[in-house]
């Protein structure tokens, strides 16, 4: 509290946070992009009806797996997409700036805060 009054306040990224925020959305890019060339579909044997039950659950389970990481994949890219055109840290919804404290634990948010409560709650 008895800082003087600099530049930039705690909502604000600094070089080295944007720096570390796009490493982390390519980090994150890249092992999504692995764990879906791990979940392409599988060709089931039709040898055994029971073997064929179980991959058939294999596969459901593959393919929500594979959805929620083709989504977060969509977010980063999205969020590297704003890194590149200048707006990143913006809330998609209300246009404010975004707490620094949440996009270096979610790099990819497009929602402040109180925003993405709003939508969670609202449904
Ligand atoms: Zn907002």
């Amino acid at each position: 509290m008895n800082h003087p009054a600099i530049d930039h306040d705690a909502t604000h990224l600094t070089p080295e946070d944007l720096a570390a925020l796009r490493e982390n959305l390519n980090e994150q890019r890249l092992f999504r992009n692995e764990q879906l060339a791990q979940l392409a579909p599988a060709h089931p044997s039709r040898a055994d009806h029971f073997l064929e039950r179980q991959a058939a659950a294999q596969l459901e389970v593959r393919v929500k797996l594979a959805a929620s990481a083709r989504m977060v994949l969509a977010d980063v890219e999205a969020a590297l997409r704003r890194m590149d055109e200048g707006r990143y840290g913006v809330c998609h919804r209300c246009r404010t700036r975004m707490d620094r404290e949440h996009l270096l634990i979610v790099p990819q948010a497009r929602y402040c805060t109180r925003c993405r409560h709003l939508r969670e709650t609202s449904g």
